[in-house]
């Protein structure tokens, strides 16, 4: 049995499918260059034709923009550049094709990823990716295919990449990767695919080989390999009470978010595009209360436009059929990167130029959004919030900003809507102690915990190592977590969280003792979510979370929330 973070919640129990990368080994040969060129062509076609293929089979589950990774991939593979140095090479040196392939690739890639800038990064994965499949062909080496998975499978990985991710089909029932946070790429993308996930989970690659039987428990965030009999039984009855608990959470879908002594909050989802919107309203969100718009910047290969912008903004906030929806203004930099924008090379990208930060630098790129964002203002009800903010004075001069674009669209004849409410996430502890300042501009609060945990704890939230300091339930945590709800509420504005912690059920009845206005989750956790809810007493969690600001470390925190509380 083996531990890692439960990223995704299920548990399946099914064939192991384990993603090994075949060891390319290059030996330098002297070749009839005529004949290597024939075989290098040949190579190239069947590169070519597998990426095609990858891309035929990924295009049943994924859109246009989840399949532009296939299409650079095709581009490179296409590249006469490429093709012209590696025959050049086998012509003018008489080598084998294997070998000029992986000495121009070698190049290439070097150039590119020299050139310090995110675009030319990315063209030096595609030349790596691209030239590993040709190697492979021409060495007659099998390269695993996901897409072409036929029975159910888990896959065990050392990570998932997204171009991986985007291969994942209907067999694939969870993944289990070495490494890996609650909010890296394959934990989201599990989520949004509903399949249970271990990430973080080390040694699991040593531990298999494809056709394993694997236990997933993405409850419990283990994963056990050839189980007896007994235990696979039991792994299988817990599977179906967790289906049947999700069956029965379906009732709770028009209900409201009301606890037993009539106090009501607010249960919303986290979505990254219009296509997260369904999934939202399926599972009873009551609005959308994070729109992470950087996804809409990372799909493209240029700024998206005011247009582009306006269209996605007003296509998610018809589909939201009037109930609130926070868009969060450009999240860009730490971890997310654009092709098309050079970011300055820092010791610590996370504590760097990110966010509002680069916005208020760059106002044309914050100018073109807050415009779409105006003019879609009219087409749903739209709350507008900045992420990163620090200082009162971040917060004051995007708002200023924000003001004087609406006087431009309305001076040049466009409707905007009068009561766009304009926020910011609490994700800095800066801003969390200072909250009933902040709470004079501000017209409401959305707690980012994934980050606000990471900078309390100075503690990379994308590192395994030090995932131990992840501590939603840290006393010092949910003393930031207090003071900024203490604050909004001293100002008569609203609360909500946005973070991972925000669809915990153990943290629900803290956060809703503590007076969280909203709760901003995974669309698959809202249901659970408000179960727990309808269970509590408002007075009673609010005793509850004092005794827990009142307590020394997470664990005695979460033990008491469990003895309290019955789930
Ligand atoms: C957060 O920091 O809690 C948050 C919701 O934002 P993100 O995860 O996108 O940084
Ligand atoms: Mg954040």
């Amino acid at each position: 049995m083996l531990k890692g973070i439960a990223a995704s919640a299920g548990v399946s129990v099914a064939k192991v499918y384990k993603l090994e990368t075949p060891n390319v080994v290059i030996e330098k040969k002297q070749g009839d260059a005529e004949a290597e060129i024939k075989k290098f062509d040949e190579a190239l076609e069947k590169t070519k034709k597998d990426i095609e293929g990858v891309k035929e089979r990924a295009a049943k589950r994924l859109s246009e923009e989840e399949l532009a990774v296939f299409d650079a991939h095709l581009m490179m593979a296409g590249d006469p550049e490429l093709a012209s140095q590696i025959k050049n090479m086998i012509q003018s040196e008489s080598v084998n094709a294997e070998y000029a392939t992986d000495v121009v690739a070698t190049q290439m890639v070097e150039m590119f990823e020299s050139m310090d800038n995110e675009y030319f990064k990315e063209r030096a994965a595609d030349v790596k990716d691209v030239t590993f499949r040709l190697k492979c062909n021409l060495l007659g080496l099998l390269i695993p295919d996901l897409t072409s998975i036929d029975e159910d499978s888990i896959i065990v990985a050392h990570d998932l990449t997204p171009s991986d991710t985007a291969q994942l089909n209907e067999y694939v029932k969870g993944f289990a990767t070495e490494i890996g946070g609650k909010t890296s790429h394959s934990a989201i993308m599990a989520n949004s695919l509903e399949i249970p996930a271990v990430v973080g989970c080390p040694g699991v690659m040593d531990a298999v080989k494809t056709g394993d039987v694997l236990a997933l428990d993405a409850l419990d965030g283990v994963v056990e390999v050839n189980p007896d009999e007994a235990t696979i039984q039991a792994y299988q009855e817990k599977a179906k009470a967790y289906a049947k608990e999700k069956e029965e959470l379906k009732v709770l879908v028009s209900e409201k978010s009301v606890t037993k002594d009539g106090h009501e909050v607010e249960l919303a989802g986290n979505i990254g595009g219009f296509k997260d919107v369904e999934g939202v309203l399926k599972n009873g969100g009551e609005g959308v209360g994070l729109f992470r718009t950087e996804f809409l910047y990372m799909n493209s290969d240029h700024f998206p436009t005011e247009d582009e912008q306006f269209e996605a903004y007003k296509q998610v906030l018809e589909g939201m059929q009037g109930k609130r929806v926070v868009v969060r203004t450009l999240d860009i930099g730490g971890d997310k990167h654009l092709s098309y924008y050079e970011f300055p090379n820092e010791m610590n990208p996370f504590l760097g130029y990110r966010a509002i930060r680069l916005c208020l630098k760059e106002q044309d790129i914050f100018r073109t959004q807050l415009r779409a964002l105006c003019r879609a203002s009219v087409y749903g009800r739209l709350c507008i919030m900045f992420p990163m903010i620090a200082t009162v004075k971040e917060f004051c001069d995007a708002k200023a900003i924000f003001e004087d674009v609406k006087k431009e669209l309305i001076s040049e004849g466009v409707q905007v809507a009068d009561n766009i409410e304009v926020g910011m996430m609490v994700e800095i502890p800066a801003a969390a102690v200072l909250a009933d300042q902040f709470a004079k501009y501000a017209d409401f609060f959305s707690i980012g915990t994934n980050d606000l945990i990471q900078y309390s704890m100075a503690a990379d939230r994308m590192s395994e190592h030090v995932s131990y300091l992840y501590q939603p339930y840290n006393p010092s945590v949910l003393r930031l977590i207090a003071n900024t709800i203490k604050g909004a509420h001293s100002q008569g504005k609203w609360a909500g969280m946005c973070g991972a912690m925000a669809g915990e059920p153990n943290a629900v009845p803290i956060l809703l003792g503590l007076g969280l206005d909203e709760f901003s989750m995974s669309a698959t956790q809202i249901l659970k979510a408000r179960k727990v809810v309808k269970s509590l007493s408002y007075e009673e969690m609010k005793d509850l979370a004092q005794e827990c600001l009142n307590k020394q470390t997470a664990e005695e925190v979460l033990e008491y929330v469990q003895s309290k509380v019955e789930q």
